[in-house]
């Protein structure tokens, strides 16, 4: 087995020149140095024998992931991180590499190829470019992932993990808090990266489940209806939105015990769940 040492900056800069690689700032190429760090991810991520990784980059998580699990697949768009990997992953038995876009990837084709069809943990130290788009497609698809370790900009994670009435809550806060909130494990300085982002990060966990006994599309248009216009109250942002008002509206919130005169920013996911239920009449 090749061991490389791949948690030093010299080392991941050597491997790179080896490869005739450089690190791609538009595929989010930030590899992380810290073997610290990355164990205390794996020892996050792995919630069951299966893991999924989005974007193994050199593979310095990959070994420590398959180090604790069973089986290991990671989806990795860049062909010549593919290639190097080869190498770094040389005799690790347990891992897949899967070259692709992660956002074209089908999750159930992966867990009934990969898998066995059995439930699967999903990991990833994000490319930050495409980080909603990956979280969403994670957790809307999310009915067999045991969880969700991702390492993210700080800026998002305090949104995410935001509370309402905070000045980070938004729609996107109350949006994804479908799935349940995620946890907020621990921040990771950039200088635990090569090169080292502008941004700090934070690394994020969900468990996820289904909070709410609504449809997702109608919790979700709920939502960022009540937000399309966020100094507005959300009476204006239902008529605004949903072309309610009146009568109709005063029933709505009656309904929903819940005063339109209030902004969005400080209604909890319960709330917009209970507004969504009298909006749409469930
Ligand atoms: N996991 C490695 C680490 O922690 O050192 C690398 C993380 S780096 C922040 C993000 C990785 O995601 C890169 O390897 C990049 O090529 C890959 N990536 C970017 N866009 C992707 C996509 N759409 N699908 C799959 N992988 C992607």
């Amino acid at each position: 087995m090749l061991m490389d040492n791949i948690y030093s900056q010299s080392e991941i800069r050597r491997i790179l020149e080896e490869n005739s690689l450089a690190p791609l700032k538009s595929l989010g190429q930030n590899f992380l140095t810290d073997q610290n760090v990355v164990e205390n991810i794996a020892e996050a991520a792995v919630s069951t024998k299966n893991v999924l990784e989005i974007g193994p980059g050199l593979g310095a998580l990959t070994r420590k992931l398959a180090d604790r699990a069973e089986k290991v697949v990671c989806v990795e768009i860049d062909r010549g991180m593919v290639e190097a990997l080869a190498h770094t992953l040389e005799g690790y038995q347990n891992v897949t590499v899967i070259h692709q876009d992660f956002l074209k990837t089908d999750l159930d084709e992966i867990r009934n190829g990969c898998f066995g069809g059995e439930d699967f943990a999903v990991v990833g130290n994000l490319p930050y470019y495409i980080t909603s788009k990956i979280l969403l497609k994670v957790l809307e698809d999310s009915e067999h992932i045991t969880s969700f370790t991702a390492m993210i900009q700080s800026e998002v994670a305090d949104r995410l993990c935001a509370e309402p009435g905070d000045e980070n809550y938004g729609a996107i806060t109350a949006s994804l808090a479908y799935y349940g909130g995620p946890e907020h494990l621990f921040d990771v300085s950039n200088k635990c990266f090569y090169p080292e982002p502008e941004v700090s990060s934070t690394v994020i966990r969900y468990v996820p489940r289904k909070m709410f006994d609504i449809d997702r599309d109608q919790y979700s248009k709920t939502v960022r209806g009540m937000f399309s216009m966020r100094r507005k109250n959300l009476q204006n942002n239902l008529k605004a939105s949903f072309g309610i008002k009146g009568d109709r509206a005063r029933t709505i919130f009656q309904e929903a015990g819940i005063d339109g005169s209030e902004r969005a920013e400080n209604l909890s996911p319960k709330d917009f769940f209970i507004l969504a239920k009298a909006i749409y009449n469930i």
